[in-house]
């Protein structure tokens, strides 16, 4: 509900877009919360008589519409405790400030000292008020122990923002004091409503509010006003949801620019869609060839008989507008603009981009791209990619992702350990974006693991809102790069968008319980283990070694990451001791040296997976011979716990590593990375739990 209130047209009237303290505190009073008072007066006999109502001590503040940082000008006095200070702190406030406009000096109580914490409130481009809390002082200008939530929150979100910071343990309590937690997750929530209902707020800062066992109170405040209100990404219109079935799974697909020259994109295209045997029908259309790759071409899609479900533009930019508006003609309702030089080049670009925009919506059509490559959907044999790309098997992963030669480049060799389900990419998402198809893929059966990788989030709320929804049903990892000035710079130029705040993005990220990785890396190894394995039901792992050290490195790495070598209990003890070799101890981590043979590896997991504090394993094999363990490692029926391996310089054993993924075993380079990896899994089985258990 968006609410009006007069002191914000007041202060809009008079050209201000800054309230005073008393201002912002009538403001929030009217709200329910409790400040330390929003009284002004004019006169030291008025403030003597005010502090004599509100008793001693009192604290008397400068209420300036020029002055901002009202302590560093000498405009707070605090603590007085009796008529004649006041007087005097009154006085001296008058004549620091002579040449200002002054709107009346602030009396109020002094505040017991408490816990100091800071509230603000700001407007970020991409993702609309955001909520922030940190603890006060040092907490905040020297650590930045900060944290974010994009508004408007549920009371989920403020635990998780408390818990979030390092302070929280001052919150929680230490040496028997503690804070009104409920009381700071209320005033959280009410100021978050504030925000909402005044859209004209742009920022709000309460710095310091003091935290008590009981209670707290609000001793400072500040609001800066918007004079346009901002659309927010919140109600900004959306368009109409459509179903993107027909895009993901088209019956018949028109290529426009399909080339019978080896070498070209057009060539690629089409060379893919026919070497994947792509189930519909197909038609390229190029107006200076009868054939394209063996197959009867038309000059223009009105030569097609009978319905198209989606068209691949890959002709040059300066020719897509016609194209798209044929195809529009005739009926298509999914269109792939893979063609380059748009937005992404200059103002001429971005033209063609608006009249391709403008296409779409009079002829109620979506668009993919431009500037991007395509769609692959291994459950349809459909592949788009505008580089070859041999044979794919059919798989479980999604990934979505902004940049065409990063989805096409790196399918090549990552094929050879993951599988995909669909790769789309979405290049400069002049109509459909990252949220569309992730809302997708959400919903796809065949995706059960999504990767996205992007430079920046169009929609900001309601990225959060799908994302939220599609991460309660599947795991979602994103790596979202552009998160520095110098990053920043190079998305600009290269798919023409802005990149928003990172610290924001982090917090949206946490709030959909999305997974955000490091680098390439990092999300394709945990994309490998959450498609390939079951969630851990627990914390304890089970370590099996060849080498000592690494299983420490592992021990460490899951008591670091929320999880934990598991005890063994006496009957896996006894059971561990009658199948180990006299000189290995029956503990875990499991280090059997050299003698961690194949079958020997099968006989500790299968006395692992006797034990209810085994929930998972790690076992760190020998490159040497690595080909001698997936056999073994097939023969074992693992009931739903998960397994992870660790292949030191498996690089270097890469067929055999390939062998072991093509079989669903996750491999790694290093214990942190095969840990990481599972305890991502355990946390988002735990999350999931905590949402709908
Ligand atoms: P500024 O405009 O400089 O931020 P504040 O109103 O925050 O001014 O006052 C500066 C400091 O004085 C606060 O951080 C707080 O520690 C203290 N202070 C201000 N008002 C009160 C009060 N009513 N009771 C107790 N302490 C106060
Ligand atoms: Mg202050």
């Amino acid at each position: 509900m968006i609410l009006r209130d007069k002191i914000i047209s007041r202060a809009q009237g008079e050209g201000r877009a800054y309230l005073m303290e008393h201002e912002c505190k009538e403001i929030l009073e009217k709200q329910g919360l409790s400040t330390t008072g929003a009284s002004a007066v004019q006169t030291r006999e008025e403030a003597v008589e005010l502090s004599s109502r509100i008793g001693y001590p009192v604290v008397l503040k400068v209420l300036s519409p020029e002055v901002v940082h009202k302590s560093d000008a000498g405009g707070v006095k605090l603590n007085l405790k009796s008529a004649a200070e006041v007087e005097r702190a009154f006085d001296e406030i008058e004549r620091a400030f002579a040449g200002k406009k002054l709107a009346g000096v602030a009396v109020q109580k002094m505040a017991s000292p408490g816990l100091e914490a800071i509230i603000g409130v700001n407007r970020d481009p991409t993702f609309g008020p955001v909520l922030m809390f940190g603890l006060g002082g040092i907490f905040v200008e020297v650590l930045k122990d900060v944290s974010f939530r994009i508004l408007p929150v549920t009371g989920k979100d403020i635990d998780a923002m408390l818990r979030e910071i390092r302070g929280y343990t001052l919150l929680k309590g230490y040496r028997g004091r503690s804070v009104d937690l409920p009381a700071l997750k209320e005033l959280l929530l009410k100021v978050s409503e504030l925000v909402l209902c005044y859209p004209e707020i742009k920022e709000l800062d309460l710095n310091p509010v003091f935290l008590y066992e009981d209670g707290n109170i609000i001793v400072d405040a500040r609001i800066f006003l918007d004079e346009t209100v901002p659309v927010d990404p919140i109600s900004a219109p959306e368009r109409e949801r459509t179903s993107l079935r027909g895009l993901f799974y088209p019956e018949s697909l028109a290529v426009v620019g399909a080339s019978d020259t080896p070498g070209k994109l057009g060539w690629n295209v089409f060379d893919n869609l026919l070497r994947h045997q792509f189930p519909g029908k197909l038609y390229p259309v190029n107006i200076n060839a009868k054939t394209v790759q063996g197959v009867p071409a038309v000059a223009s899609v009105h030569e097609i008989e009978g319905p198209v479900d989606a068209a691949v533009i890959l002709v040059p930019a300066a020719h897509t507008t016609g194209a798209f508006r044929e195809c529009c003609e005739k009926g298509i309702k999914y269109i792939i603009v893979e063609s380059a030089g748009f937005a992404e080049t200059g103002e001429d670009g971005k033209d063609i981009e608006q009249e391709l925009q403008e296409l779409a919506k009079t002829y109620r059509c979506r668009f993919v791209g431009p500037n991007c490559s395509g769609i692959i959907n291994t459950q349809h044999r459909m592949v788009q990619s505008i580089g070859t790309v041999g044979e794919l098997r059919r798989g479980n992963i999604g990934l979505i992702a902004q940049a065409g030669v990063y989805a096409a480049g790196m399918l090549w060799g990552v094929r050879h350990t993951m599988d995909f389900a669909i790769v789309a990419t979405i290049g400069n998402k002049a109509d459909l974006n990252e949220t569309d198809m992730l809302e997708h893929l959400g919903e796809d059966d065949h995706v059960e693991v999504i990767c996205m990788y992007l430079e920046d989030v169009k929609t900001g709320r309601r990225f959060v809102d799908v994302a939220g929804q599609v991460t309660a049903r599947k795991p979602v990892i994103i790596l979202k790069t552009g998160r520095t000035e110098a990053g920043k710079k190079a998305v600009s130029s290269h798919t023409a968008s802005l990149a928003g705040n990172d610290l924001v993005y982090d917090a949206a990220f946490r709030q959909a319980g999305v997974i955000r990785a490091r680098d390439n890396e990092h999300m394709f190894g945990l994309a490998r283990a959450f498609s390939r394995q079951p969630l851990p039901g627990g914390d304890g792992a089970m370590v099996i070694s060849y080498t000592g050290s690494l299983g420490v490195a592992t021990a460490d790495a899951l008591s670091m990451n929320g999880m934990k070598p598991a005890e063994l209990d006496g009957q896996t003890h006894r059971r561990l001791e009658e199948i180990l070799p006299p000189f290995v101890g029956p503990q875990n981590p499991v280090d059997c040296t050299f003698d961690l043979h194949a079958q020997q590896l099968r006989e500790i997991i299968e006395v692992g997976l006797q034990s209810d504090n085994i929930s998972s394993f790690v076992a760190i094999l020998q490159a040497e011979i690595l080909q001698t363990y997936v056999e073994e490692l097939k023969k074992i029926d693992f009931r739903g716990k998960p397994i992870l391996l660790c292949v030191p310089c498996k690089e270097f054993a890469i067929s055999e590593v390939i062998t072991l993924e093509q079989a669903g075993f996750p491999v790694y380079a290093t214990p942190e990375q095969a840990v990481a990896a599972l305890s991502a899994m355990r946390h988002y089985a735990v999350n999931k739990c905590e949402q709908h258990c």
